[in-house]
């Protein structure tokens, strides 16, 4: 059992801002990711952009050069490789945290492969990994998905998608341009007021035009296989349909957090217990870092606002030495 400063669970851009900190201070530390390198960007759909210009999605001050003033995933995924090679960060790849303990002072930390002991852990695993539910019928046919790809896959198909933030205005516009039916389900009275600004307009003209169909204040309330039933606000309607893409939105791995100790907010907004200064958890030595720390709120952190966590968290751990 190889024992560490700290112990980072995640490999994501904050995951790696953190390792490119401990590096730096001198300290002991790994990576733990259980997927690829950057997991959550690589299952990213392929043609998405970046809401954020490339150099506030830097980690660790190393410039991420892009000709596009958003860059890609394919940009992404080869700048935080590069950052993650060229840095030598220790990384344990395929490898999933599946608990972490308190023993003696320290921490063991239990993944699918290995048991490490350390003194610090940053939890940085963000909230790509479990879908919100529609919990209705038909939800688990195979036809359903919480994760869009590619928009050729629905080309002369009848789509129906939910949602009205980034994820569902982009898989809405894209697959109605690859020849898709597009229908979308909307659970507010109009499309989400963060989806970005230059996408807004567009999908907004093709509900006007009525290129896409759109039913406000509606809920999807079953699927089947060849159809789908939608409570709107003129009464119940059943429409044909050969998929669904349920863009719900995501969260946190509340489980893992919770076995470790972690207090949780009883609001239904489930946001952590850590000191905004030092990000520490109530747990002592457990940390936050990323995205994880909005808890349902999930469009609260991003990279730009949350990749100085790592500094923040090495930056105390050196100061409890
Ligand atoms: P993540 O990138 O999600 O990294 C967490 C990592 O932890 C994952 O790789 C996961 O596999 C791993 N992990 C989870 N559980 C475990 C476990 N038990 N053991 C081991 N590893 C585990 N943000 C921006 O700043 N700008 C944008 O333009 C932007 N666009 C986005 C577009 C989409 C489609 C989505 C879904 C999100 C976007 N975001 C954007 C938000 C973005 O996801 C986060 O800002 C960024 O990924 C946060 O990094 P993170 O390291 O906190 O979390």
């Amino acid at each position: 059992a190889a024992a560490f400063d700290v112990l980072i669970i995640g490999g994501g851009p904050i995951g790696i801002a953190c390792g490119l900190a401990a590096k730096k201070a001198g300290l002991q530390y790994t990576i733990v990711e259980k997927g690829c390198l950057v997991n959550s960007l690589y299952n990213y759909p392929l043609y998405m952009t970046f809401f954020s210009t490339s150099e506030r999605l830097e980690v660790g001050g190393i410039p991420f050069v892009s000709i596009n003033p958003k860059p890609g995933r394919p940009e992404a995924l080869e700048y935080y490789r590069r950052v993650a090679t060229s840095e030598d960060l220790r990384l344990q790849l395929f490898e999933e945290v599946l608990e972490i303990t308190p023993n003696a002072g320290q921490y063991i930390v239990q993944t699918s492969r290995n048991t490490y002991h350390t003194r610090n852990v940053i939890i940085a695993t963000g909230f790509y990994d479990i879908p919100n539910l529609l919990d209705v019928p038909g939800e688990h046919l195979p036809k359903v998905t919480h994760y869009y790809k590619d928009p050729h896959y629905y080309a002369t198909r009848k789509v129906i998608v939910i949602g009205a933030h980034n994820s569902a205005v982009d898989a809405a516009l894209e697959t109605y341009r690859r020849g898709a039916q597009v229908t979308m389900v909307i659970r507010d009275k109009e499309i989400g007021n963060r989806v970005k600004y230059w996408v807004k307009p567009d999908i907004e003209n093709r509900i006007r035009e009525g290129s896409i169909t759109a039913h406000f204040n509606s809920t999807v309330t079953a699927i089947r296989e060849k159809e789908a039933d939608i409570a709107t606000p003129e009464g119940n309607i059943t429409i044909a349909n050969d998929f669904v893409i349920a863009m719900t939105g995501y969260q946190p791995n509340f489980r893992l957090l919770e076995k470790a100790g972690i207090l949780l907010s009883d609001d239904g907004k489930k946001i952590p217990a850590y000191h905004p200064l030092t990000m520490e958890t109530n747990m002592p030595h457990i940390y936050l870092a990323g995205v994880v720390c909005g808890g349902m709120n999930t469009h609260l952190w991003f990279i730009e606002n949350s990749r100085e966590h790592a500094d923040r968290i090495i930056g105390d751990i050196m100061q409890n030495r």
